[in-house]
């Protein structure tokens, strides 16, 4: 599975649709200091199902909602939508019969958020599920945030076994027992 394409729309400073072309390898992104570059790795982790106000440098979720500028009024929604190609068939089961995927995510002011994947509703743990089964993910320790190398060398040993769970992949585990034992 490959990400092909990201457009966002009203999220955070990028009020005018903006689409963001991922090629396979490596992508940089360059610019000035408050150009938007975090704005888009927050986009990229919000669209597979991030749910924590404080990993987009939040209060509250509607906070990614362009609150307005000057000369631009506030808007009332945000949506992001990545694509995916799938000619690989690398995709989960339920998601694998298609080519191209496409994972629609809009939070509208008073209403919370909305998910689509190819056209049809979805909920956010199928849409979490995907991404997680893929080993990405909202949480996943293949997107470093700005200031998480610096974290981690000055973490307290329970706090950095944490992150190093993370990224053997075994804290999903831990999910799933604690979903276990409350059924
Ligand atoms: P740096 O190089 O300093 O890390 P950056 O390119 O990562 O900068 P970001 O942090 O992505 O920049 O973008 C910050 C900009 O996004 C700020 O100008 C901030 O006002 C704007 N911003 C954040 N949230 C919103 C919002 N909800 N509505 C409008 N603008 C927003
Ligand atoms: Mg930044």
């Amino acid at each position: 599975m490959q990400f092909t394409k990201l457009r966002l729309l009203g999220f955070k400073s990028f009020v005018d649709p903006t689409e963001l072309h991922i090629a396979p390898g490596l992508t940089g992104v360059v610019g000035p200091n408050g150009c938007g570059k975090s704005n888009l790795l927050e986009a990229l982790r919000w669209v597979m199902g991030e749910n924590r106000p404080t990993a987009m440098r939040g209060g509250g979720m509607e906070d990614v909602i362009f609150a307005g500028a000057a000369s631009r009024p506030a808007r009332n929604y945000a949506e992001v939508t990545l694509h995916l190609d799938n000619t690989d068939r690398l995709a989960p089961a339920g998601f694998n019969d298609q080519d191209n995927l496409e994972i629609v995510r809009r939070i509208t002011r008073d209403a919370g958020s909305a998910y689509k994947t190819n056209g049809k509703e979805a909920r956010a743990r199928d849409v979490q599920m995907l991404f997680a089964d893929a080993s990405t993910g909202a949480h996943s320790p293949a997107l470093v945030r700005q200031g998480q190398i610096s974290e981690l060398i000055n973490a307290k040993p329970k706090a950095r076994r944490r992150i190093l769970e993370e990224a053997a992949g075994i804290s999903g585990l831990y999910q799933r027992r604690h979903e276990a034992e409350l059924k």
